[in-house]
């Protein structure tokens, strides 16, 4: 992070404050635009943060089904949040926190606890102000860490939406109470191409900007997805109707990658726009160099390989959003072009197992919740133990490995874990201590960050290259310790573990090439600049192993 002062803002200042709003449709991708724009700055020196107020009821999208809402991102702090802060976080290799994301129900959460303790001295709760001063309390609040040049808040869901109307009016009062020289609107819409007509068509763009309007809110900036190139007429259209200059309609073409976005606003000059209309003097171009050496690998890779994704939620790729985003910047690592086979758990059995896997260089088996595609995945384990093919188990994967090493190496053919099967008479996986008063669903697991020592001579101290590492948690379960001697005697080695809690972290098979499981979410920690080290050696194992299968072939 830049300090203040050599960033083209003077050494004392207040932060500059962007709002990223979507109109037209959803999944245009506010959150690849805000952490698009937000890396351009970071690359120009400036200090930058994201955060994301999502409109829905819920506290956070700890309790919602990943069918609903795709994977649930957690924060070092132990925050679970939506999946855009793990973009923000790969792309400016910053980490964020609970302050980062913000939903309505926590807003509702916050004015209804304080009306409680008679904080409002007798006054009539309302929308305004009461819901929109809290609104506007915690957008503000990242920037008054002093912390940032500039914080970016991207507004979820679509202007207009019901729900979203008092987060628009927050911005609007913000803008008022801040001077438009510190607040900057960029409205992303869509420019849908009619191809009957061979025409870009401009009006959904018209009407939602004037949903905005409406609401108090003069977008500055428009960004339009558009499936071709915006010629200049369109721009001056699109200008003209919507009240912005020219050079404020800006193009996002479809890409190839997410991570093309940067380069690609960065031709369309978005960082520059914004600067000059903050009234941030920067002189600084924008340095994407180590970026676009990461693209070059990514897009000319020298090695292929097929991995495995074996999970229960394969219909919606949002639910393993973090690991497919892991698999790419390790497969860039290793100039390596990583394709993702998904699995389905309940697909899977013993007796098709070879069917199904034989063909893959190495197995993921996915974090998870509940009963449905258990044997699945316990199949899967137990093919590539068998078959030495690389395998790599996080979390509720880490849990089913140790199930299939109890029931077939160790002999208790009947182990399980208590969350499938609370009566099982030999509980190798068991609810945490403390887990068993807890009734709460909402924000009650392990989360966040957690200390672990990795193990002398082990693959994990290999990969990490270092005793201490930390990482990010979300279980229940763990590791049954009254088991370990018998996992150890039959050849299973602990290779990293919690030393405050004794809880096992890492376990691996020093007999097999390469296998390994972990407790915690590696996949929240990889970024663009810091591939995860885990994903990294796996990818690398499947290269191994891909060749000397064509080696035993020839
Ligand atoms: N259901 C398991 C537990 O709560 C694993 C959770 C996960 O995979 N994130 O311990």
């Amino acid at each position: 992070m830049s300090a203040h002062g050599q960033s083209g803002l003077p050494p004392t200042h207040n932060p500059k404050y962007i709002f990223v709003t979507g109109g037209v449709t959803s999944s245009l991708g506010k959150g690849i635009i805000a952490s698009s724009l937000a890396k351009l700055l970071q690359s120009r020196g400036l200090s930058v943060t994201i955060q994301k107020f999502d409109p829905y009821i819920n506290i956070d999208p700890g309790t919602l089904n990943p069918y609903e809402h795709g994977e649930c991102y957690v924060t070092d702090d132990g925050a679970e949040t939506d999946l855009d802060l793990g973009h923000y976080e790969r792309f400016l290799n910053v980490t964020t926190s609970q302050a980062n994301n913000v939903t309505t129900g926590r807003i509702y959460n916050n004015v209804i606890t304080n009306e409680r303790r008679g904080n409002y001295l007798g006054k009539t709760v309302q929308v305004i102000p009461h819901i929109t001063d809290e609104i506007k309390r915690n957008i503000l609040q990242l920037g008054e860490t002093g912390k940032y040049d500039i914080v970016i808040t991207e507004l979820g869901g679509c202007v207009g939406d019901i729900e979203s109307l008092p987060f628009v009016e927050a911005v609007r009062q913000l803008k008022w109470d801040l001077g438009s020289d510190n607040l900057l609107t960029i409205h992303l819409t869509l420019v849908p191409y009619l191809s009957s007509a061979g025409e870009l068509k401009t009006k959904p763009t018209q009407h939602s900007v004037k949903m905005l309007q409406q609401s108090g809110v003069q977008p500055d900036i428009i960004v339009c997805r558009t499936e071709h190139p915006l010629p200049a007429d369109i721009r001056r259209k699109i200008a003209l109707f919507c009240n912005v200059e020219q050079n404020s309609v800006i193009e996002a073409m479809d890409a190839e990658t997410i991570y093309d976005v940067p380069l690609l606003m960065q031709k369309e000059r978005l960082d520059q726009r914004v600067l000059y209309m903050l009234d941030v003097y920067n002189d600084q171009d924008a340095d994407m160099e180590e970026w676009k050496g990461f693209l070059d690998r990514f897009k000319n890779p020298t090695e292929n390989i097929k991995i495995g994704l074996v999970g229960k939620y394969v219909e919606l790729k949002d639910a393993y959003k973090s690991i497919i985003e892991s698999f790419i910047h390790a497969g860039a690592a290793n100039k390596c072009k990583v394709s993702i086979e998904w699995i389905h758990s309940e697909s899977l059995q013993i007796d098709n197992s070879a069917e199904k896997l034989q063909g893959l260089d190495g197995v993921l088996v996915a974090p998870g919740f509940g009963e449905r595609g258990i044997e699945g995945k316990i199949a899967a384990v137990k093919y590539v133990r068998e078959n030495n093919i690389p395998f790599f188990g996080i979390c509720l994967g880490m849990q089913m490995a140790c199930i299939e090493f109890a029931r077939n190496v160790i002999g208790l053919t009947e182990a399980h874990s208590t969350e499938m099967h609370p009566e099982t008479q030999f509980p190798v996986i068991d609810l945490m201590e403390e887990q068993k008063t807890v009734t709460d669903k909402g924000g009650t697991m392990r989360l966040g960050a957690y200390a672990c020592k990795t193990k002398d001579k082990t693959l994990a101290r290999k990969i990490y290259g270092k005793a201490n590492i930390s990482e990010r948690h979300r279980h229940r379960w763990e590791f049954n310790n009254k088991y370990l001697k018998d996992y150890e005697a039959a050849g299973m080695v602990i290779s990293g573990v919690n030393l405050e809690s004794g809880l096992v972290e890492i376990i691996e098979l020093p007999s097999h090439p390469y296998f390994i499981g972990v407790q915690f979410h590696p996949e929240l920690k990889s970024t663009v600049m810091a591939p995860h080290p885990l994903f990294v050696n796996f990818v690398k194992a499947a290269i191994d192993f891909s060749k000397t299968k064509e080696l035993t072939k020839s």
